[in-house]
């Protein structure tokens, strides 16, 4: 049942609402609902068997978890998928649980520095490979890296190709230091991967002052004046009303903006085309959005490799570039998508593009379209490009797995339209509610809608940009902070 007021509503059960409602849940004295528009359930035992298996990403087109919208990558059509289940994206992904950069935080609020934010990636982790002051060992995400002994055969064969091509190897890429070739830290027990909803809101679910609404979505965020007094929500017996003592929107870098527009908080003229009647004109709602672009390189393997590893388990780092190689086709990793050649991903990790989100003024809770800009800037090319050289010169080193003939010839100097052929995106989608305090800001140093009362954001929407690794990490340590200054 729905009920009629908390004390606090987070809306939204991926990654950043799973972790927030679990650690207010552990402190009695303050009623909390998280509201999750796609379905739940109640156990780990109960999960649905293919959010468990971290060698595979449920986000095909035949997903029953997830929400999927029309892209424009460098001007062309696609699709992504982001979670839409209990968990959310956290619940879908690629289980790789890499920390911002220190040199990423420079760009948050001071509040936001490195030193500021490691207790929270500490507290939010138990890693079994450190146990350096780096590193928690009590927290609820565990944390390892597959064994050198274990490690797939592309994995291996990749990293030893970077070694010897003179990067430098990285023990730990969760500590800071020199950038270089390294094991990558994943949230992935036993082959399960434990996101946030399993690691930390399922042992929290006992708790009597916590209620999980699955099944609910939330239209808007109910106003009076400026101030935040509940959520119009519906769990599909109509529309209800949950009185809020304040709302936190958790609902992700997509759904986050389209809430605030439809509660009247966004630019006056998109408002205006909405038609919602005008709370905050805050001019930054759903524009200057940052992803990661990701270009992959074709290859063939010289035989058959088996499946069922992590979707990553190595990975190189260069100043401005990741190199990831797959373990596994797309064809096997995301059942439907029918990628079937394996790839070495080229991900560019401070792109200049910046990326929009366009609402339907007809059906304003139709799919957003996500236009990314990507490639728009002739920097981002030509790094992509150069990345592209290493890689295809790092593959032609991994002949023990690779096909000496497969590799593309002439990829070193690869044409704007090779790049837009083969480009893709990570699906680290963050910053369309900015934090900071300049004019195109939506939250301040505390995740509180500027010029809103009662009211925040705490999901990668209010990055400030995306961070030069995958966000999973970061936003768990955001929703972990948050938590503390409710
Ligand atoms: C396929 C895929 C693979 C990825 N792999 C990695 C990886 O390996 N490593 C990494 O670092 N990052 C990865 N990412 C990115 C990372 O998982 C996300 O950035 C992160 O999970 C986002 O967390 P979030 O809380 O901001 O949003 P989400 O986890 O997406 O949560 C938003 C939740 O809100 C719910 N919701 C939305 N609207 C409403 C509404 N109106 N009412 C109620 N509920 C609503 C959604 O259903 C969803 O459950 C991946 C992402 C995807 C999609």
């Amino acid at each position: 049942m729905i009920p009629a007021r908390a004390d606090i509503v987070v809306v939204g059960g991926g990654s950043a609402g799973c972790t927030l409602a679990a650690t207010l849940a552990g402190r009695p004295g303050r009623t909390v609902v998280l509201l999750e528009s796609g379905p739940g359930y109640a156990s780990t035992g109960t999960a649905p068997p293919e959010l468990l298996d971290a060698s595979r990403l449920p986000v095909g087109p035949e997903s029953r978890w997830t929400a999927q919208y029309p892209v424009l990558l460098a001007g062309r059509p696609g699709t992504i998928a982001r979670g839409r289940v209990l968990g959310g994206s956290g619940a879908v992904n690629g289980g790789y649980f890499v920390r911002g950069r220190p040199g990423d935080f420079d760009a948050w609020p001071p509040s936001w520095s490195f030193d500021h934010v490691l207790p929270y990636f500490r507290l939010i982790e138990h890693d079994s490979d450190f146990g350096d002051e780096w590193h928690g060992a009590a927290g609820p995400v565990p944390v390892s890296r597959t064994p050198w002994s274990r490690l797939h055969a592309v994995a291996r064969a990749f990293h030893d190709a970077a070694v010897a091509a003179g990067h430098l190897p990285v023990e730990d890429l969760n500590a800071p230091g020199p950038v270089g070739v390294g094991r990558v830290p994943l949230n992935i027990a036993n082959g399960v991967r434990m996101g946030p909803a399993l690691s930390s809101l399922m042992p929290a679910l006992a708790s009597p002052n916590l209620t999980v609404c699955s099944g609910t979505r939330a239209r808007r965020v109910v106003m009076s004046g400026a101030e935040a007094v509940g959520v119009e929500v519906d769990g599909g017996d109509g529309v209800a009303f949950i009185e809020a003592g304040s709302v936190v929107l958790c609902a992700g870098a997509v759904e986050s903006p389209r809430l605030l527009l439809l509660s009247g908080i966004g630019p006056a003229d998109e408002l205006a085309t909405l038609g919602v009647a005008p709370v905050v004109d805050l001019p930054g709602v759903g524009t200057g959005f940052t992803d990661h672009p990701e270009v992959a390189v074709p290859y063939r393997y010289r035989s058959d490799l088996p499946l069922g590893a992590a979707v990553l388990e190595t990975v190189l780092h260069t100043d401005e570039l990741e190199l990831r190689p797959y373990t596994a086709p797309f064809a096997d990793s995301v059942p439907g998508s029918g990628a079937a050649v394996p790839v070495l991903g080229v991900v560019l990790t401070r792109p200049r593009s910046r990326g929009r989100l366009i609402f339907d003024a007809r059906d304003p809770y139709a799919a957003a379209l996500l236009d990314y800009g990507y490639l728009d800037d002739p920097r981002d090319r030509a790094a992509l490009r150069h990345g592209v050289a290493s890689a295809v010169h790092l593959l032609a080193a991994m002949d023990e797995v690779v096909d000496p003939h497969s590799v593309p010839t002439g990829a070193a100097d690869v044409d704007d339209e090779w790049l837009a052929a083969h480009l893709g995106t990570s699906q680290h989608l963050s910053g369309s509610c900015r934090m900071g305090s300049d004019d195109s800001a939506v939250v301040d140093d505390r995740c509180r809608v500027h010029g809103a009362e009662r009211l925040f954001v705490a999901d990668t929407s209010v990055f400030p940009q995306v961070p030069s690794r995958g966000p999973h990490a970061t936003v768990v340590m955001l929703a972990r902070r948050v938590a503390d200054a409710l």
